[in-house]
């Protein structure tokens, strides 16, 4: 990095600290009764208007709630079709959906491993377990926070039947590097790019590099139907697959609705009204986007100036970060060793609302406890049961899980003002490291 770059970074900084010098060295911290950096909120989520209304009574009364008998899905089908330049995309009732209809589509089943992230929302994990299939944890990437996809390979064996990379906070997993290896070995890749709408891998969206892509629309995504989801894909044979599974194996057109199958299936439907919400909430979707971008570029620029602070990084091939959240790392060294539920609790205390994010999911009891259960006790070998074990081991995800936090997508569509206000908050407590010993 130039001299130029540390210096305009350190104005940029030094700038925002008009209001982060104001709290510097000699201001209490609110959490031992001092003056908020901030007391106003960050704004409200979802945004809503007269397009989200206006299609949402269109469907009301029109009476046709269903996508058999609308054509309000179909819509929405196309467009985000369009939208990330997937041939197919067939949308579902949520995410969760979207990934079981992936990993039936293809075929995933008992006797399989899926290779999976510990880094990532349980859905990812349930749908592998759902399948009767077993996980097997790839560790992370601490700097990016994303898979670590040189260990991928080393991870796969003849019983491996996917790959669920996910596209973690919005950014993109090293799609070279993991494509490369699926390749090599002929593993399906499933992305899981449910935090990642309009993310993309060298200028294509994520979701359209895998065998599919799975979206989803659940309340707290970056686009919202309060429940939803969809799979991309760009084989004809899949989408097909797709959809006779998310319909109770019906297939599409004539016949779809009537009582001849192709397969075992299931509904994994997605509602009229869920389609009009998306179609409304698309139309401010790539402002909203560009919005954040700017927002955590200039949050980013800030934080890493301040010594003890890492933003999660991202690959040179992730042309565009959707920031569904906005990670960093906390390195307690740098804040006389305070532990990071204290450092949360003081950023909370200044008006930053903020979370330690995900646990070690690989380390979920609940998952040992199926692997130990008599269905599964009865598909696998008791020896790859007890090597599961030793196989689980993810230490950078661990050490991960006790230094990240995370800020949500929506405080990234405030102001820059907003931005100044929680890098100052963030300096505020360092400034004030020692003090945390009494929190
Ligand atoms: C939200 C999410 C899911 C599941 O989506 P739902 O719509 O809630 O079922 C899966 N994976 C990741 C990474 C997610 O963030």
């Amino acid at each position: 990095m130039g001299d130029s770059v540390t210096r305009r970074q350190f104005v940029a900084a030094a700038g925002a600290g008009g209001l982060g010098l104001a709290y510097a060295s000699n201001s209490r911290l609110a959490v031992l009764g001092g003056e908020p950096v901030r007391k106003a909120p960050f704004p409200s989520w979802p945004v809503i208007g007269s397009p989200e209304e206006n299609g949402l009574l269109e469907v009301l009364r029109s009476g046709k709630w269903f996508r058999g008998y609308g054509d309000v899905v179909n819509r929405f089908e196309k467009q985000y079709a369009e939208l990330t330049g997937a041939r197919h995309c067939l949308a579902t009732a949520s995410g969760t959906a979207a990934l079981f209809t992936s990993l039936n589509a293809l075929d995933v089943g008992p006797g399989d491993e899926v290779l999976v992230p510990p880094y990532t929302f349980i859905a990812t994990i349930n749908v592998v377990l759902l399948q009767h299939a077993i996980p097997i944890f790839v560790d992370t990437d601490i700097e990016t926070f994303q898979m670590d996809v040189t260990k991928v390979e080393p991870a796969i064996t003849e019983r491996t039947a996917a790959i669920i990379p996910v596209h973690l906070g919005g950014a993109a997993v090293n799609m070279d590097t993991l494509l490369a290896v699926a390749q090599k070995r002929k593993i399906p890749v499933i992305e899981d790019a449910c935090q990642a709408h309009l993310g993309e891998w060298r200028g294509k969206k994520v979701g359209t590099l895998g065998t599919t892509g799975c979206f989803s629309f659940q309340a707290s995504k970056n686009l919202n139907s309060g429940e939803g989801g969809a799979v991309l894909t760009n084989s004809d044979e899949l989408a097909e697959k797709a959809y006779a599974f998310h319909n109770n194996g019906r297939g599409r057109g004539v016949g779809g609705y009537t009582f001849s199958y192709r397969a075992q299936g299931s509904n994994e439907r997605m509602t009229e009204f869920q389609a009009a919400l998306l179609l409304a909430q698309m139309t401010r979707l790539e402002e909203q986007a560009r919005l954040r971008e700017q927002n955590a570029a200039y949050l980013t620029q800030m934080l890493n100036e301040i010594p003890g602070i890492q933003v999660a990084k991202t690959y040179s091939g992730c042309t565009r970060n959707a920031y569904h959240l906005f990670m960093f790392r906390y390195r307690k060294e740098a804040f006389a060793e305070a532990p990071l539920e204290k450092f949360l609790k003081a950023l909370r205390a200044e008006g930053i609302p903020c979370s330690a994010g995900y646990s070690p999911l690989n380390k979920e009891p609940f998952i040992k406890n199926v692997l130990n259960s008599k269905g599964y006790r009865r598909i696998y070998p008791e020896k790859l049961l007890k090597q599961w074990e030793e196989r689980n081991q993810c230490p950078m995800n661990d050490r991960l899980c006790q230094e990240a936090v995370w800020l949500t997508q929506t405080m990234l569509l405030g102001t820059r003002q907003d931005m100044e206000q929680i890098a100052a908050a963030v300096r505020k407590i360092q400034a004030n490291a020692g003090d945390l010993r009494s929190v």
